[in-house]
């Protein structure tokens, strides 16, 4: 699995990491950052990546990317993230980021999506008052969840009436998730794509999942698969990709230039 790499600190992070240590340092009493807890109705994990300032094990600050991630919540359940105070680093020195901020960050991607946010419909994703939800909360995002996932199944449906199965394909990771959210499977384009199947390791290229297993093109990251083989100079072998296999196979009998292997 790639690593993220971390380059050392610059002599202004170097300063400014000294310079949290003594605002850390200074506080009467262990400092206590605030909090903000961030509640998800939302079935699949999201993950924010956010250059902060943040304390590694043994207490030192130090900045770094710092992943932000809710996981998928249960069936009927929810998942909690709750994110701290920090600080980033910029050339003028370190500049305090609150909780609120990052949490308002966190939610605000995650809680975009496509053309269905312009109609004011989002998934369940908020921020809650305390540190665990309250039945009215939980009730909000479910109302919200259900609009934005009947939304979602309105405009499959009206895709594959209008014919256009290209933006409906790009976005049916989506929108099978939120007919299954509601347990809506009477749909056509539903049954299609759980027929179709998908690649076994998803794209190679962004790691997305459920693409479906004749797509040539990532309908994700719009990586072309054979020129991301082709530029790792092998061809995908019959279990990892065989419809990009016999693509690249054919191309070569072809005598178009791609990788050997
Ligand atoms: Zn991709």
């Amino acid at each position: 699995m790639p690593e993220t790499q971390v380059s050392p600190p610059s002599e202004t992070e170097r300063m400014a990491a000294a310079e949290v240590a003594a605002v850390m340092s200074a506080s009467p009493g262990p400092w206590i950052p605030g909090r903000v807890t961030i509640l998800s109705i939302w079935p699949r994990r999201m993950v924010k990546r956010m250059t902060l300032m943040t304390a590694a094990e043994d207490g030192t600050p130090t900045s770094g990317m710092v992943d932000f991630a809710i996981e998928a919540a249960p069936p009927d359940g929810y998942s909690l993230l709750t994110v701290f105070d920090s600080f980033q680093s910029t050339l003028q020195g370190r500049r305090p980021v609150l909780a609120e901020q990052i949490a308002r960050a966190c939610v605000g991607d995650w809680a975009a999506d496509t053309t269905l946010a312009k109609s004011g419909f989002r998934p369940g994703l908020s921020i809650i008052v305390g540190a665990r939800p309250t039945v009215e909360e939980l009730a909000r995002e479910r109302e919200t969840q259900t609009g934005y996932c009947q939304a979602a199944i309105a405009e499959a449906d009206a895709l594959l009436a209008a014919g256009e199965l290209r933006p409906l394909q790009a976005q049916i990771a989506l929108f099978r998730l939120c007919a299954e959210w509601l347990g809506v499977r009477d749909r056509e384009w539903y049954r299609e794509l759980r027929r179709a199947d998908y690649k076994k390791n998803g794209c190679p290229a962004c790691g997305a999942v459920e693409i479906p297993h004749r797509a040539q093109v990532c309908p994700q990251c719009s990586k072309d698969l054979v020129e991301f083989y082709s530029s790792r100079g092998r061809v995908p072998d019959e279990d990892e990709d065989p419809v990009v296999r016999a693509e690249m196979l054919r191309m070569r009998k072809a005598g178009r230039p791609v990788a050997a292997g």
